[in-house]
């Protein structure tokens, strides 16, 4: 199993997952063009769903709790969509170049 989003591979046990969540923290964060950009991308996709108010991405194994809200990992440079429809993967990256 493992996490396209945060990109860890191979069996995901907590400590992976905080590693590979740690490792997308580092790269620092995007410009609110590409945070807008990225938003519009979630807020029309199947995979989002909406916990207590809070939007979430369900493709992604990490827990949700706040910090791992969509509105906080899409403001991660190294956050990737880890979506398996490739219209979905291919717009979030173009959003994700927005200028
Ligand atoms: S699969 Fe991609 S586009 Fe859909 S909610 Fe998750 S990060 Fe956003």
């Amino acid at each position: 199993m493992s996490c396209k989003g945060c990109g860890s591979v191979g069996k995901l046990t907590v400590a992976r997952m905080a590693a590979s969540f740690w490792r997308s923290l580092t790269k620092g964060t995007v410009t609110d063009a590409v945070f807008d950009a990225r938003q519009r991308v979630c807020s029309v996709c199947p995979a989002r769903v909406m916990i207590d108010r809070v939007a979430y991405c369900s493709m992604c194994r990490c827990p949700a709790t706040p910090g791992f809200a969509i509105r906080f990992k899409n403001t991660l440079r190294g956050w990737v969509c880890p979506s398996r429809d490739d219209s979905i993967r291919r717009a979030f990256e173009e959003a994700s170049k927005a200028g």
